[in-house]
């Protein structure tokens, strides 16, 4: 009889923050679509960074944006 015993060392789930590694088991946690965990600290950074993103890409032209030169919007 075989007796398969995986309570210790691999195939124990652990739930650790894909960002900084943090162990959210029995943690406030979020999990993505890709099924990776994150702390609640870098969920907030990771929202941070995707609205930033977005806005960004909203832009119409922003390398048009860039090229101008500063003295351009100079009022004298
Ligand atoms: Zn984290």
């Amino acid at each position: 009889m075989v007796n398969f015993n995986t309570s210790g060392g691999m195939g124990a789930a652990v739930k650790e923050c894909c960002k900084c590694g943090a162990n959210v088991a029995g943690r406030l946690r979020t999990k993505d679509s890709f099924g990776n965990y994150y702390c609640a600290a870098c969920f907030q950074a990771k929202h941070d960074q995707e609205l930033r993103e977005l806005l960004a890409a909203q832009m119409p032209e922003p390398d048009l944006w860039l090229r101008i030169p500063v003295e351009a919007y100079a009022v004298y």
